[in-house]
């Protein structure tokens, strides 16, 4: 036999081979593993695949990289658009909720009327020595506990003298976290820093006093760089829902109480960027702000509370990863009457991924007050005029795409191999099917292509003609194709594909007529 032919014959045999042996590997269909130990090499696992495969690269990184930024590849964003996709149809398919997409740029006044020109800031300080900048709170987190009481105590012996300070120091220790508030205190901090070593060169009595830092990017509108052409990248996406609060409601003719929502990019100048896309420069916000009358804020408060966190579980999220954290009373921002963090279980630690607040009428009434307004809503029922409270349902588009990433990423071990697999919700998969010609030969090929391309008008889809069929599985594995269709010998015969499910890889037999409406049930209505 010619080499060539055999050659040929080998690559179908080990095709088959591989195709068919896939059913006797040893399967956990509903095991789904721990992740590796290690919670950092979890994470840089999860970053080099999502380099790997087109997920997220760093942001001009053939210049190094630009700190805080990300871009979203191939299979990225696709993710990212699903998430984004979902949220949508949840909170603006209703009646009670429009859509809303509001300026980036918007007047300076709204950021004044806000609050965020005079406080969103983070205090922090610079190491004299080697330069490093911290935000107060993350250099706490960056100190051990032995040292914090160290410097703690050293800090006492040195005010004991000072009943004003000394009753400073003893009421940070009424506190949930006495060494954070001692760090916070305008009077303590500075003596307290003394005692602290840099985590980053060692040095002691080596940090400025702490400094307020705007987080806003600031940039110029016109071709004048002077003060009065200054405007702001917005740093949340809500202030373009309050200011459009009575145009939404009169042009659709909403009565309370009802929501607007809004997808969008904000900006935040981080001091600390870091963990991936946990915190970044430039992010997507999801937000929705329902407009509610006074006395029902209690009631819608709860309602979207309980709502935000079922969207994350019904699009597969580990549900014990998933918890609600309230803020205690004495931790409100100054414009919150009540709020959560919905937070995940991050391979660092537990994370805030969506934020619900009361708001009370506080964002409506400033916007009143600056901009000589009003933004009154009137009741025709009781017939009064008045503010609407707001609740405030504020996720992170990309934090939850990060989410959804970690969650997904499972190892398992198939056969004495590693089988890396990502298993998004197929509403969230990015590719929902690939189709693969076991062979290149036979008519294989050109009943794969045209299964494509039927497939191609409802779905993203994939067609893989190269290598091994278990291999293709894997790379499809890999990137989270809940179902490969694969076009054999038996195709050519009874029109039948196989269908292999990505979670338990198991193999069904489908007929070829019958494959879109399957996978439309399995895609789009699971
Ligand atoms: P954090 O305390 O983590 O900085 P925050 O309380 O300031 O968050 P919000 O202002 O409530 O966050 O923003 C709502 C959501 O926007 C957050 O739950 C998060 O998902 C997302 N988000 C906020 N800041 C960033 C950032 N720098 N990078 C990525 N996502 C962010």
């Amino acid at each position: 036999m010619p080499e060539k032919k055999l050659i040929t014959h080998f690559a179908i045999f080990e095709a088959v081979f591989n195709f068919y042996t896939e059913f006797t590997i040893e399967k956990k269909p509903n095991n789904r593993p721990a992740l590796p130990a290690g919670r950092s090499e979890v994470l840089d696992k999860i970053v080099s695949l999502a380099k790997r495969r087109g997920f997220v690269f760093q942001s001009s990184e053939i210049y190094g990289g630009l700190n805080g930024c990300w871009d979203y590849g191939p299979l990225g964003v696709e993710l990212l658009r699903n998430i984004k996709e979902e949220w949508w149809k949840s909170m603006t398919y209703r009646d009670d909720v429009e859509g809303l997409d509001a300026s980036i740029l918007m007047h300076p006044k709204v950021w004044e009327a806000s609050g965020h020109v005079e406080n969103f800031t983070d205090p922090m300080v610079d190491c004299k020595q080697c330069k490093a900048r911290y935000r107060i709170d993350v250099l706490s987190e960056m100190i051990n506990e032995k040292k914090k009481t160290k410097a703690l105590e050293e800090l006492r012996n040195e005010i004991i003298n000072d009943p004003v300070l000394v009753e400073k120091f003893s009421n940070a220790f009424k506190t949930e976290d006495p060494f954070s508030s001692v760090l916070e205190d305008k009077e303590l901090s500075p003596k307290l820093l003394q005692e602290i070593n840099c985590p980053q060169c060692g040095n002691k009595n080596s940090f400025t006093s702490a400094r307020q830092f705007n987080l806003m990017f600031k940039t110029f509108i016109g071709p004048v760089e002077d003060t009065g052409s200054v405007v702001f990248l917005r740093p949340e996406t809500a202030q373009g829902i309050f200011v459009n609060f009575l145009n939404v409601q009169s042009s659709s003719r909403q009565k309370l109480p009802f929501g607007i929502a809004q997808l969008g990019k904000a900006f935040r100048n981080e001091i600390n960027t870091k963990n991936f896309l946990f915190r970044t420069r430039e992010f997507e916000q999801m937000e929705m702000q329902y407009f509610v009358k006074p006395s029902d804020d209690k009631k819608f408060y709860d309602y979207w509370k309980d709502l935000r966190l079922q969207w994350f579980k019904d699009l597969g999220m580990t549900e014990n990863k998933l918890r609600y954290h309230d803020h205690p009373q004495n931790k409100l921002a100054h414009y919150a009457k009540e709020a959560t963090d919905i937070e995940y279980e991050f391979p660092f630690g537990w994370g805030e991924i969506e934020g619900i607040h009361n708001r009370t009428d506080f964002d409506l009434s400033r916007h009143e007050q600056y901009s000589g307004k009003s933004l009154k809503y009137f009741d025709e029922e009781s017939k009064e005029k008045f503010v609407p409270y707001i609740i405030e349902t504020s996720a992170g588009a990309s934090r939850s795409f990060m989410a959804f990433l970690i969650d997904a990423y499972y190892e398992e071990e198939v056969k004495g191999e590693i089988r890396s697999v990502l298993r998004f919700h197929p509403k969230l998969a990015p590719i929902k099917a690939a189709i693969l010609p076991l062979v290149n030969k036979d008519g294989m090929p050109e009943i794969s292509q045209k299964i494509e391309t039927d497939l191609r008008k409802r779905f993203k889809v994939f067609y893989d003609d190269k290598g091994a069929v278990g291999r293709r599985y894997r790379r499809q594995d890999e990137a989270g194709t809940p179902y490969c269709i694969t076009v054999d010998t038996e195709t050519l015969n009874d029109q039948t594909v196989t269908v292999r499910d990505r979670d338990s890889m198991e193999q069904i037999r489908i007929s070829n007529d019958k494959l879109k409406e399957y996978l439309v049930n399995k895609i789009l209505v699971s």
